[in-house]
């Protein structure tokens, strides 16, 4: 039976590698703003998505938390594309602020805010076994009232699944923990908090911190401003298979480093910087326990929602 659709597109906001983002309405409700994201059909697969990518989807439908971009619906249209209803996040993203210097001030307090809605998001999803696998400042989708919400989940994945040449020179590099450089097959949660790592030092520096223009070059930079990962301070990642750092050697950067590059955060917080830079994922911070850190209880406090700066 045909039904009539639940959502009307109205004019395009934007447009991406995968997809092309309308602001649209509901149908029953006019008043309500959504975001439909139409997935191109040449980043589907077998003129759908790939069912991994279904399955996330259906699970993201129900996971519903103040930091995660809320995936409303889902439906095809007749050309075969799927297209997900979204809610509407008309500021921008964390992206746009880091990089107008000369648009956007903020402080520390400012950055506390905003890393603690990003943590918050990256638990919930790790507490309900949701991996985002591409936490970037882009990624990071501003509410109107100020709130931080992680967006774009597993489309990385189920692009990387279909479209096969696409994936390398896209998905940026930045944010990549040494273990999936290396190669690793299984990883955990633990790959989001060291982007989420790389997202904290951005937005301190206002500028990517780790920006390797290719593979080997990410893993060069991260051995010099991190560390060389070898036995000693990660048991077993020289069996990864694409393990390969400098012969020179850099010992693992301590407090001190962290102080001198981000010592705007303060001790506490760039002693937490340090722990999701932890190469061993394995000893690397979790979520949990990021927000147990001191770092957020002492000052300055947050600032509250409503007063962070946004874009003019
Ligand atoms: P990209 O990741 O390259 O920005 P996307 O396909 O995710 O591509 O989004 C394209 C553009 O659409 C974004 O830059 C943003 O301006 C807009 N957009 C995406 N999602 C939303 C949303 N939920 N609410 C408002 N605008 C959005």
């Amino acid at each position: 039976a045909l039904e009539k659709r639940k959502y009307i597109k109205e004019k395009k906001l934007g447009e991406g590698t995968y997809a092309i983002v309308y602001l649209g309405r509901a149908r029953s409700d006019p008043s309500t703003l959504v975001a439909i994201k139409k997935i191109k059909v040449n980043a589907q697969w077998k003129g759908g998505l790939a069912p991994d990518a279904v399955r996330e989807l259906k699970i993201l439908q129900e996971l519903h938390h103040p930091n995660v971009i809320s995936l409303l619906s889902i439906f095809s249209s007749k050309d075969q594309n799927v297209n997900l209803v979204l809610e509407y996040l008309p500021l921008g993203d964390l992206e746009g602020l880091i990089l107008d210097v000369e648009g956007v001030k903020y402080g520390t307090a400012d950055v506390k805010a905003w890393m603690g809605m990003l943590t918050r998001g990256v638990w919930f999803c790790h507490e309900n076994f949701v991996l985002h696998r591409d936490i970037k400042p882009n990624n990071l989708l501003i509410a109107a009232d100020g709130e931080v919400k992680l967006a774009d989940f597993g489309l990385a994945r189920f692009t990387a699944d279909a479209g096969d040449r696409m994936t390398s020179n896209v998905i940026t590099r930045w944010y990549r923990p040494p273990e999936l450089l290396f190669g690793a097959k299984y990883y955990s949660a633990a790959v989001d908090i060291w982007s989420v790592g790389a997202v904290f030092a951005e937005l301190v520096l206002r500028r990517p911190y780790l920006m390797g223009e290719s593979e080997i070059a990410q893993i060069a930079l991260i051995c010099e401003k991190i560390g060389t990962p070898t036995e000693e301070n990660w048991p077993g990642v020289t069996k990864l298979r694409d393990y390969a750092v400098p012969a020179n050697v850099t010992p693992v950067k301590g407090r001190e480093h962290y102080m001198s590059y981000f010592g705007s955060l303060g001790r506490e917080g760039a002693d937490l910087l340090m722990r999701t830079f932890a190469l061993d994922p394995t000893k690397r911070i979790t979520a949990k326990e990021m927000l147990e850190h001191k770092w957020w209880r002492s000052d300055p406090k947050p600032t509250r929602k409503e007063y962070l700066p946004r874009k003019a």
